[in-house]
């Protein structure tokens, strides 16, 4: 039974697809037998795709809802589904591991045992799953660079999507939790570089569930700014999906553990691909030649030209501004990318367009 179950865990979570789908490798199975009880995997295994209640699905596995209903709650407060209360019912629905269960597992913060080792396996899993799919051939990026519109040159395009405010005073509740990525790292023992962690941001329902189950606090419009800034200062990336009218994350990423990031870091021309549509401009007038857009610009785009000025690499260049919001002669303004294009407009159109790129 027990390895029946886990067999079919991997044909469930290869159809829910997402990034890290379910691949037949040791890896997969070690992680998922760490995270998954026999019985949690077979609840997982029978939820259907859209959100159900524990009496249904007890009905549609012939099992007792009380029961049925205990799993999945364990399951929720270990982040291996989804849970959210609407008109006081409460509703389930099984998740991709990304987005979804992989991130779930370290939002809480937590440093016990069981999420050290956790972490391991995730990793392991992850190295093995790049190693056989080569990141580097996505034709279509799924997120998106949000640049810092306090440095966008004056007379500039910036759209409403431009703009980190836009998303702040769209939503309602806003969730502040633990980066993902920075706590697997520190779960492993890794460096994170000083980089702040509690700085992952979550929208409407997504952030309702993130405060009910995973540890993470809601906040106000104005603690959400203030995130933001202090990610600025760190030298963080904003970035979301890659989406104009709706978003439901906003992560503040590093150069050294975002899985987004350093698959991007795999591409000949990482900056083609992943990008606010926005460039550096430097006045050389301003410029005191310090360095410090060079040391902080995560993608290493960056060199000190023959007239002691920064020459960037658009080739490598993000668009992110964090050599703007650190050059302490406020030398650095972004301004438009030309041609660069607009993100799809809803989740809808970005799945075309993903859909379209591999055709
Ligand atoms: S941080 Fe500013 S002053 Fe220093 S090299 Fe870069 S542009 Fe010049
Ligand atoms: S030069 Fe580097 S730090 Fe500046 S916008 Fe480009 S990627 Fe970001």
């Amino acid at each position: 039974m027990s390895q029946e179950v886990y067999q079919q865990l991997l044909e469930v979570m290869k159809k829910r697809g997402g990034r890290y789908a379910g691949m037949d490798i040791p890896e997969f199975f070690k992680m998922v037998e760490a995270m998954f009880t026999p019985q949690e995997a077979e609840v997982n295994n029978a939820m259907p795709r859209n959100p159900v209640t524990a009496k249904d699905l007890a009905g549609q596995m012939g099992r007792d809802e009380s029961e049925i209903e205990a799993i999945l709650e364990a399951m929720a407060d270990k982040g291996l589904c989804m849970a959210l209360t609407v008109d006081q019912t409460k509703f389930y629905q099984g998740a991709r591991f990304m987005p979804g269960i992989l991130e779930y597992q370290f939002m809480p913060g937590r440093m016990t045992e069981r999420d050290r080792k956790i972490a391991r396996l995730i990793h392991a899993y992850e190295r093995a799953y790049d190693q056989k799919t080569d990141p580097s051939k996505t034709t279509f990026p799924t997120t998106r660079v949000i640049t810092v519109d306090a440095v966008v040159k004056a007379g500039n395009q910036v759209h409403t999507y431009d703009q980190v405010q836009t998303f702040i005073d769209k939503y309602e509740p806003i969730a502040v939790g633990t980066c993902f990525c920075r706590h697997a790292a520190v779960l492993r023992d890794e460096d994170t570089h000083g980089m702040p962690n509690d700085v992952c941001m979550m929208f409407g329902n997504g952030a309702q569930f993130a405060v009910e189950r995973l540890g993470a606090r809601k906040v106000t419009k104005q603690e959400a700014l203030e995130v933001l800034k202090r990610s600025e200062e760190a030298g963080l990336i904003h970035m979301s999906q890659n989406t104009a009218e709706d978003i439901g994350f906003l992560c503040n990423c590093d150069r050294w553990h975002c899985t987004t990031v350093k698959d991007v870091l795999t591409k000949p021309k990482p900056g083609l691909f992943f990008n606010s549509g926005f460039e550096p401009a430097f006045d050389p007038d301003l410029c005191t030649a310090c360095g410090t857009c060079i040391d902080r610009c995560p993608p290493e785009a960056l060199t000190l030209g023959d007239q002691d000025i920064p020459v960037v690499n658009l080739d490598r260049c993000f668009g992110c501004a964090v050599c703007a919001t650190g050059c302490p002669t406020e030398a650095i303004a972004m301004v438009n990318k030309p041609g660069f294009p607009e993100p799809p407009k809803d989740g809808k159109a970005l799945r075309e367009a993903i859909k379209a790129s591999v055709a």
